[in-house]
């Protein structure tokens, strides 16, 4: 059995075409910007099985397979949950499905394994330095250098994304860096930055929990363009 916090049937942004997209429960980071730390804590959420998720999604096949899409797994972190994401993505790749993977690199192993029936990881990268990373997740890079191993070798697809935080990571000597960063990364094939906001700030107060960018503005939407333009060279 595994545990999920959410799905989206209709998801639009996180993989090509339309995605039937599963949150996962569970996730060992901390991002300072997290904006669903409802979906921390492992022991919460629902219980289901890969076949039953399997199920739910076949439903909603005839619509993302018309659009070139698939299903997506994402949360909370779903490598946390190896053996039940082995099972379900093994489950769709029986039944022609495109599968992606949304992480942020930071699991418990069998990372070959995993992306044998991974078809494009979706990878958040928060940070280019191990002193950094931690300050802004609560870890280092040492999980995401594992996983980068596996991805090496299988040669995933790989998208890329990294949020950007006013005062924090907005800066062009940031970008450059991610940039060279990111240059150590084999096939990947399309790099997003996303701006940061602050929608989340209602929920931490809700579920009881300190909100540590409380200060910080959304990302300006403009100098995101120019951010992206160093990030692409242009
Ligand atoms: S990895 Fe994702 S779910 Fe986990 S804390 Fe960071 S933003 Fe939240």
């Amino acid at each position: 059995m595994g545990k999920i916090h959410s799905i989206e049937t209709m998801g639009l942004v996180d993989g090509p075409g339309i995605r039937f997209v599963v949150f996962f429960q569970g996730c060992y980071l901390r991002c300072l910007y997290c904006h669903n730390p409802d979906t921390w804590p492992l022991r919460e959420g629902q219980e289901i099985s890969a076949q039953e998720l399997l199920e739910k999604a076949l439903r909603y096949k005839p619509f993302f397979q018309k659009s070139g899409g698939g299903v997506t797994c994402s949360g909370g972190e779903p490598l946390l949950q190896p053996d039940f994401l082995i099972e379900f993505l093994k489950l769709c790749k029986d039944n022609d499905i495109h599968t992606a993977l949304d992480t942020s690199g930071f699991g418990v192993g069998k990372y070959e394994e995993i992306l044998e029936y991974t078809d494009l990881v979706i990878l958040d990268v928060k940070h280019y330095n191990q002193e950094d990373h931690k300050m802004l997740t609560g870890w280092g890079m040492k999980e995401l250098w594992k996983f980068k191993e596996a991805l090496d070798l299988k040669g995933t697809k790989l998208w890329i994304r990294h949020v950007v935080i006013p005062d924090l990571t907005d800066s062009r000597e940031h970008i450059e860096n991610l940039k060279a960063f990111i240059s150590q990364f084999k096939n990947v094939e399309k790099v997003e930055l996303l701006p940061y906001h602050n929608l989340a700030i209602e929920k931490y107060r809700r579920l009881g929990l300190e909100y540590k960018l409380a200060g910080t503005k959304p990302m300006d939407k403009e100098k995101l363009v120019s951010l992206e333009k160093i990030l692409k060279g242009q």
